[in-house]
């Protein structure tokens, strides 16, 4: 069985968010080699799963044979009709469906802060969601959800995470996500449980004919 899944991605939070949650299975997770200088993906799916997908099916090809996860994720604001979503992070853009480039993660915090000016706590309900898919030479083999409620505060708190982890307060640990370590985040957070799912099926019957 294959010990090593590189990972597609050039986010080094969410890299540390992967090692942490693979550690205690003894899996090694690791970039792909070189990832900064392959041609970007466009992530212009109209869902989580089809640009977690996407990615994954284009960088299999630049390694044959290994086993490629590719995760796209976002935060979902009842009160924003689920935005900012698929388009997370570039919320700060002019027209975030169409924009380019990715906005600093202060500048999208401050947007939603700004969207969310005068709406009451117990109607700021919000969830991170993140859909892993793993993929070999250019083929997606499965796909796995995981989501996180939580709500969405009306100041930043805590130093660690990245992303909109200092807004997004978890009533189950009574912390925001950037006030946990990276283990304690694997354990709540939506990628880690979509990992674990990734775990379980990379374990049972599919995982041991890799
Ligand atoms: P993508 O999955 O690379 O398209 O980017 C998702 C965006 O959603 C990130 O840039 C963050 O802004 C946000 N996001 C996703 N997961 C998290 C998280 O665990 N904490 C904070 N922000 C996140």
């Amino acid at each position: 069985m294959q010990r090593r899944v590189l990972l597609a991605t050039s986010n080094p939070g969410k890299l540390r968010d992967f090692a942490g949650a693979a550690a205690p299975y003894g899996i090694t997770i690791a970039n792909i080699p070189h990832f900064s200088s392959l041609p970007e993906v466009i992530e212009d799916g109209a869902t989580f799963e089809e640009n977690a997908r996407k990615k994954a099916e284009s960088y299999s090809l630049t390694v044959p044979g290994e086993l490629v996860l590719a995760d796209d994720s976002g935060l979902e604001i009842d009160a924003l009709g689920g935005a900012p979503g698929v388009h997370s992070a570039r919320y700060a853009a002019d027209e975030p469906h169409t924009a380019e480039c990715n906005t600093d993660d202060e500048a999208n915090n401050a947007r939603v802060l700004r969207e969310l000016n005068g709406v009451e706590e117990k109607k700021r309900a919000a969830r991170f969601v993140c859909v892993l898919a793993v993929a070999r030479d250019g083929q997606t083999l499965h796909t796995f959800r995981g989501t996180a409620e939580g709500v969405i505060l009306d100041t930043p708190r805590g130093q660690h995470g990245f992303g909109y982890d200092p807004l997004f307060y978890f009533p189950q640990s009574g912390k925001t996500f950037a006030e946990l370590s990276a283990v304690e985040k694997a354990q709540y957070s939506h990628r880690g449980a979509a990992f674990r799912a990734f775990l379980e099926w990379y374990r049972g019957a599919n995982g041991r004919e890799l």
